[in-house]
């Protein structure tokens, strides 16, 4: 069994060949450590090797971990992606525990989340989470189809108009996780869609969108030969989860 910080280096390596094969640079790519179910000494342990980006998918596991954290490292500190469905009754929790949230996946959890942001702040920076694939068990705007159909297009318009004008929130890209397919090259056309969506939007509003947010264990490598600057990694960094 290798060790925690050679599993991460091995994921480094990854990213590094999958952006030569692209010819992008790997600065521009952000590795997000995804330590759902993993105890909080594993988190300290991938910090220790390098890592500054953790992701949960929980509000509840967050709020007991983060602290745990925070209370045990001084610089650099982690910084924490909130990658799960949100709950309307637990939004209150997130901007203060989360300096990132890819999970914004229905226009009700936006306004909750600009309600909750201390307006002193700098905006929180938000991804709006799509489906591209169509699967029922995934969250998201629906975006099957997009290409093509006119109305799944103009549905999504008005979501974005209504959500650019939210104070306290910036919206800095989409995210999305592809269906799980026994080969991967399979999810390829989801990551190029969602690349393709961020080109439409970029031509008819004011948004800039940096940021990709796509690529789990299963698929990063592909997910960054299609532009991800973003990639939550798992199960490659902390193991299989029970
Ligand atoms: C669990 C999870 C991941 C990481 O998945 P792995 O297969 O463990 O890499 C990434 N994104 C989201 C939204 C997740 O819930």
């Amino acid at each position: 069994m290798k060790s925690l910080a050679e599993r991460i280096d091995t994921v480094y390596e990854t990213i590094t060949d999958a952006c030569a094969r692209a010819g992008r640079d790997p600065a521009e790519v952000t590795l997000v450590a995804v330590s759902k179910r993993k105890p909080s000494t594993d988190i300290l342990e991938a910090l220790a090797a390098g890592v500054q980006h953790f992701a949960e998918n929980r509000v509840e596991e967050a709020e007991i971990k983060i602290p745990e954290v925070m209370a045990q490292v001084s610089k650099p500190q982690p910084i924490w992606h909130m990658v799960g469905h949100i709950q309307s009754r637990k939004a209150k929790q997130v901007p203060p525990l989360f300096q990132v949230v890819h999970s914004v996946d229905r226009g009700k959890i936006a306004r909750k989340l600009s309600e909750e942001v201390d307006p002193e702040r700098a905006p929180l920076p938000i991804f709006l989470e799509v489906n591209i694939a169509g699967e029922d068990a995934k969250h998201g705007f629906d975006l099957q189809h997009w290409q093509t159909d006119e109305r799944v297009r103009t549905a999504f318009w008005q979501e974005v108009e209504a959500l650019c004008t939210l104070p306290n929130l910036d919206i800095i890209g989409l995210m999305t996780m592809a269906p799980f397919y026994e080969n991967a090259e399979d999810t390829r056309p989801v990551f190029a869609s969602l690349a393709a969506l961020r080109e439409a939007l970029r031509a008819d509003f004011a948004l800039t969108l940096p940021d990709l947010s796509m690529g789990m264990t299963n698929d990063y490598p592909i997910a960054i030969e299609e532009g991800a600057t973003i990639v939550r990694v798992g199960r490659a960094i902390f193991g299989p989860r029970d």
